[in-house]
């Protein structure tokens, strides 16, 4: 070794690289370059030591494993972290042996020989450097030194790297939960919700396959994105999991369950092929699926009270206040794009009648009854609300009147010939009353639409009831 040329060159070299790498990789490849100049030392790798999870990895090479050649790494771990020698500089392992400094001044390396050296902060191994020679050669004690001052120039870069890395993990996390959450606001379908959740996923946990799968009440476990799932028995380990998440099978596999109301649920799946899940990912995803979970489950609330606050609850038809929402949109947007748009108000005929021969009862069997005959008569686009008491107000868009008076005369037609069941074999007859009208250039104001159908209604029950009147 020629310990000569070993001068504040190395390490101005040194100090140099780790000030311009931008990454692990970058570093690694200069520093290697470096050793090889003033040392003829090869093949220099750095590997990074995760003492709580007990896994190492290729520092060059991000969350890749070490390959099975390299397992002999985690016993050299073991031996420095029982090592009664707490000089954390001074260890250095030659061959898998310790060597101590304090009582020898030199050390003969043989050719293809393994030297490696234990980074710690606060004493904790952070990571390991192997090098490794093809030359038969000798490390002085000042080469030692050399190396010492090297390395820990190498661990503060190592130390600075992993921090941003945190950082910016931190700062993705952030990022990728208040986008998840924008998403699963918006109250999505649950094919979008899976498919988003993947993609986010994907992009956040680079190192493994993602999985999306959902469960609704009745149903199996379905996967929603993407379009196949590799692990093998992945359907046996879902349904034994109804909620918080589980790590299975030496840590490669995560299951974690966002569950938005009591049989729905959906389930995130990671799974790394070969490798255990690092912790960081396993507490982000815990932490990710406990914040989707509560989103879901409030979002899933309020879609619930806004359903009931506007659904009428007899006829679970809309409501008046439904319908107050819903009338100047579509009025709006049939003026915007010049399409006609037609209005029905119908009121059952006599009802009180009804009410006062039958029962109340009967009186809201009937009204339970016209609301279904409604609903089956008209198209997908189309409004049908329970306006007041026996009055129903039926928005129809892209009709003109003529088509919405023959709507309403076939429903007035089959009120007409129906026989409402009141008792199991006791049925009553009834009839309904349609006023009908139209967009047109003097009814483009709510207030005309529904006054003109209001006369039209009052028209028919003037001619005698069980009529279609248009305006
Ligand atoms: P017309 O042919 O002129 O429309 O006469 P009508 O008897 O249908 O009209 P009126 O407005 O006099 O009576 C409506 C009745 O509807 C009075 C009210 O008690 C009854 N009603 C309103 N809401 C309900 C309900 O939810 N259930 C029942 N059973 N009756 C209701
Ligand atoms: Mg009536
Ligand atoms: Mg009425």
């Amino acid at each position: 070794m020629a310990t000569t040329l070993l001068s504040l060159d190395f390490l101005t070299e040194l100090t140099l690289i780790s000030s311009q790498s931008d990454s692990a990789d970058k570093f690694v490849r200069e520093i290697n370059y470096l050793f090889n100049k003033y040392y003829n030392f090869d093949n220099f790798k750095i590997f990074i030591y995760n003492k709580k999870e007990d896994y190492l990895y290729d520092f060059s090479k991000d969350w890749q494993l070490l390959n099975p050649g390299e397992a002999y790494l985690k016993d050299i771990i073991k031996n420095i972290d029982t090592d009664p020698i707490d000089k954390p500089l001074n260890i250095l392992y030659l061959d898998g042996k310790i060597f101590d400094f304090t009582y020898k001044k030199e050390i003969e390396v043989y050719k293809n020989s393994k030297i490696h050296l234990a980074l710690k902060v606060d004493n904790t191994i952070i990571a390991l450097l192997e090098f490794s020679t093809q030359y038969k050669t000798e490390l002085m004690a000042s080469d030692i030194r050399y190396l010492e001052i090297a390395s820990a120039q190498i661990t503060s870069f190592i130390k600075l790297f992993l921090d941003k890395r945190n950082l910016i993990r931190e700062i993705d996390y952030y990022e990728i939960t208040q986008e998840l959450l924008n998403h699963f606001e918006k109250r999505l379908s649950f094919n979008n919700i899976g498919r988003i959740l993947g993609e986010v996923l994907d992009k956040f946990l680079t190192g493994h396959l993602v999985y999306i799968f959902a469960k609704s009440k009745n149903s199996l476990h379905k996967l929603l994105w993407p379009k196949n799932c590799i692990i093998p028995d992945i359907y046996d380990i879902l349904s034994t999991m109804n909620n918080g998440y589980k790590i299975l099978k030496d840590k490669n596999i995560g299951v974690f369950t966002v569950k938005v109301y009591k049989n729905t649920c959906f389930y995130i799946v990671v799974y790394d092929k070969g490798t255990k899940i690092p912790a960081d990912d396993i507490k982000y995803l815990a932490q990710i699926s406990v914040q989707l979970e509560l989103t879901m489950q409030k979002s899933y609330l309020y879609a619930q009270k806004v359903r009931e606050a506007n659904i009428d609850s007899l006829t679970f038809l809309n409501n008046r206040r439904a319908f107050d929402n819903k009338l100047p949109d579509l009025l709006e947007k049939a003026i915007a794009t010049n399409m006609p748009l037609s209005f029905l108000l119908l009121d059952i005929d006599y009802f009180k009648n009804i009410n006062d021969e039958y029962g109340h009862l009967a009186g809201d069997k009937v009204l339970t009854k016209v609301a279904k005959i409604i609903k089956s008569q008209i198209r997908l686009n189309d409004f049908a609300a329970r306006y007041g008491g026996e009055e129903f107000a039926i928005i129809l868009p892209d009709t003109t009147s003529d088509k919405a008076v023959i709507l309403a005369e076939r429903m007035r037609k089959i009120i007409e010939n129906t026989k409402f069941y009141y008792k199991k074999d006791k049925y009553l007859k009834s009839s309904v009353s349609i006023g009908v009208s139209s967009t047109g250039e003097d009814c483009n104001k709510i207030r005309l639409l529904i006054q003109k159908a209001d006369t039209a209604l009052y028209l028919a029950k003037q001619n005698g009831r069980n009529l279609v009147t248009g305006s």
